[in-house]
């Protein structure tokens, strides 16, 4: 296997305070060697390889960890968006809509659809998903969709308890049976997470901790949808169980921020979600500042946040969740890795699969300070770089 060097990198990010300053483990004049899809060493710049790649004093960090997403869906909800922004409410009954038109497309256009929102993904400096299932709501077909998830990710998440489909409307339990039962044991061979939307017009506690258990019996981690619309038992169910991760955690109870800082579960915090629904957004500062584990994601989805923008998260959690743009980095990157229970991810040191973006910037500071201006000049993901900027790559 042949060594490759980004070298001359003028602030490199290694999430690792032992390889460098702060937190963030922050080296200056540096270069990252792989050695074929790992990080083999992090030198001063000028280090000897096979081939060195001069990035010219940019900033160099890990990629980004996308730790909750719908990839695999059909359709389009642009419409009820301009609804929501000329002041309708957001509802969960609108996954319904992505629900029809999923179920009507064949597997190839699907997998087509998938592709090319991962390589989006990839663009915006994603070098790893979870995707969950979820639109499809029967048993073949939430089979489907966590089989074309485990084409594109290791952590694929069986979401049948995404929303009561119209076949079950007023037997609830009856649709918890089918998920727990026979939706699941098609849909495990195939993924590593279950998860469940514990909301009001969605799944209760009783409900959401029925599917989870059944999930963990059948060997999968645990994540949850929790505390999106308002106060509820979402984040208490999901640290009871030991989930991994709870996701939006946009209203939180002192109880909730309590048990978020007595756990292992991780608050995954999806701002590009509150933005595009119009909410209010989470405190993440009350969350740091209790000493829990935060993550951001993108929640790319149709219906409540249609972006692959890590970026834009980024700079929506310093601007409004009261992040600084250390935490949100290392939020998006270890954080998410964190949520995923992948050590070996979201972070640059030996050893750790060898993810990393180039910014076309001399720091991760203007990823907030430059919104909405594509910095990504190139990402590279298990040692290969996939993507490079046609403007902002070689580095000028
Ligand atoms: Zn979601």
């Amino acid at each position: 296997v042949s060594a490759l060097a980004l070298d001359n990198i003028g602030l490199l990010v290694t999430n690792d305070p032992a390889l460098g300053a702060g937190p963030l483990g922050i080296v200056r004049d540096a270069a990252l060697v792989f050695d074929g899809d790992r990080v083999a060493a992090v030198e001063r710049a000028g280090a000897a390889a096979d081939e060195r790649i001069d990035v010219r004093d940019r900033c160099v960090i890990p990629g980004f960890v996308d730790s909750h997403t719908h990839l695999v869906f059909a359709g389009d909800r642009a419409e009820e968006f301009a609804a929501r922004m000329a002041g309708a409410p957001y509802a969960p009954g609108g996954i319904w809509n992505t629900v029809t038109s999923t179920r009507e497309a064949g597997d190839a256009d699907l997998r087509g659809l998938t592709e090319a929102r991962r390589r989006e993904a990839l663009r915006a400096g994603i070098t790893h998903l979870e995707i969950k299932s979820g639109y499809a709501l029967d048993v073949p077909g939430e089979a489907r969709l966590c089989a074309l998830a485990a084409e594109v990710t290791e952590d694929a998440t069986f979401l049948g308890a995404h929303l009561v489909p119209r076949e079950y409307e007023g037997r609830p339990d009856d649709y918890v049976a089918l998920v727990s039962g026979e939706m699941l044991a098609a849909c495990a061979p195939h993924v590593r997470w279950i998860d469940a939307f514990c909301e009001r017009g969605a799944f209760d506690a009783d409900q959401a901790r029925a599917v989870l258990e059944a999930g963990r019996a059948a060997g999968l981690g645990l994540r949850i949808h929790a505390n999106q619309l308002g106060l509820g038992p979402g984040v208490q169910v999901g640290v009871e169980l030991g989930a991994a991760s709870a996701d939006h955690c946009t209203y939180l109870s002192e109880g909730d921020v309590e048990a978020f800082a007595g756990s292992e579960t991780v608050a995954t915090l999806l701002p590009a979600t509150d933005f595009s629904t119009r909410q209010p957004y989470p405190d993440a500062r009350r969350l740091l500042d209790a000493g829990a584990t935060i993550a951001l994601a993108t929640n790319c989805n149709p219906g409540s946040s249609n972006t692959t923008s890590t970026s834009f998260c980024i700079a929506l959690a310093v601007r409004e969740l009261g992040m600084t743009a250390e935490e949100a980095l290392e939020a998006a990157t270890s954080g998410g890795a964190r949520a995923l229970r992948r050590p070996d991810l979201g972070r640059l040191t030996p050893g750790a699969r060898a993810d990393a973006v180039v910014l076309a910037a001399p720091s991760y500071t203007h990823l907030v300070y430059r919104p909405g201006v594509p910095l990504i000049a190139a990402t590279a993901r298990a040692g290969r770089l996939e993507w490079r900027d046609p403007e902002l790559w070689p580095p000028g």
